[in-house]
């Protein structure tokens, strides 16, 4: 049994809107579900990744609208790790994302640091050691600098060199020394790390990660929770997330990790050529979709605009 890298990592903004301009334009995600919280209907739940929606792909936020900048801290993720094909994919992003008005840094040759419109911390790095793409279609980038999934995060840790055996025992990480892990699956695999953390106090708020998630096979989720049961970390029962089932503990970093499955996806609840471009929302919470349609500020998935121009002009 082995964890298959990454699920998806999710994240608060203050501001939908420039979140889906930011994340689905000018990145080129692709905007694959409108949703709301399960346990605070009243906000919004954006999913984005690449064409399909696939495990390794998924950055997701929640909406709390107008939230005060958070600042990444002790036990908090600080910076996630996008991959892109080629040394010259990081010339096209640096010069897209500063057309775009972003304000990208070339750490180096294999590396462009930008933040979001929250603050949040992204590095494009070059993806060449193994992981297949995941890419979604974006009229205005190429494919060959199309962003092709997630690659790594990086926490701050108080002891960030030392080995965490609840990650190398219990979870199949890696270590590979200093702060430094990795999570092998079958097809796909992930950077996990920690630096030393940063004098000040942790605050999460708008631009910070609430949770990072790795995938499993379905048949293998309930021996995660025993595994980790057993090895006396608190793990939730399983939540029914309509697009995957979930349970969640805490590292002991303090990291909020959950394990997802790889299935039902994306498509689960309307077509695939369409994911994302109406809200759909939980089954207990269906009933309150006037109510939502009204009170939710509306947000246009640039593909289904996309579509609608091309409609009318052709
Ligand atoms: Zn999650």
């Amino acid at each position: 049994m082995r964890l298959e890298g990454l699920h998806h990592i999710t994240m608060i903004t203050g501001d939908a809107q420039s979140n889906v301009a930011f994340y689905a334009d000018v990145l080129g995600l692709r905007l694959v579900k409108k949703t709301v919280n399960f346990d605070d209907p009243s906000a919004y739940h954006l999913y984005f990744g690449d064409e399909t929606g696939a495990p390794g792909s998924i950055l997701t936020w929640f909406e709390f609208a107008g939230a005060a900048p958070g600042r990444a801290g002790l036990g908090m993720i600080h910076t996630l790790q996008l991959g892109v094909p080629s040394d010259a994919s990081l010339d096209f992003w640096q010069q897209r994302l500063a057309a775009k008005g972003a304000n990208p840094t070339r750490v180096s040759e294999r590396s462009l640091k930008v933040s979001d419109p929250d603050g949040l911390q992204l590095e494009l790095v070059v993806a060449d050691d193994g992981n297949p793409p995941l890419q979604a279609a974006h009229h205005e980038v190429p494919a060959e600098h199309a962003i092709t999934g997630l690659e790594g995060a990086r926490a701050y840790s108080m002891f960030h060199g030392v080995e965490e055996q609840v990650l190398t025992e219990v979870l199949g990480f890696e270590h590979q020394g200093g702060g430094e892990y990795r999570v092998q699956g079958d097809e796909r695999h992930f950077h996990w790390a920690y630096d030393e953390a940063p004098a000040w106090a942790p605050r999460s708020g708008a631009g910070t990660v609430h949770h990072i998630a790795w995938a499993s096979q379905d048949d293998d989720h309930l021996k995660w929770q025993a595994r980790v049961r057993e090895a006396d970390g608190y793990i939730t029962d399983v939540k029914d997330r309509d697009y995957f089932n979930a349970i969640y503990f805490r590292e002991p970093r303090g990291v909020l990790f959950e394990i997802a499955t790889m299935s039902p996806g994306f498509a689960a609840d309307e077509d695939a050529e369409r994911l994302g471009e109406e809200l759909r929302l939980p089954r207990q919470h269906e009933h309150l979709r006037a109510q939502l349609e009204r009170s939710l500020q509306p947000i246009v998935n640039p593909r289904a605009a996309a579509r609608e121009t091309s409609e009318v002009s052709a």
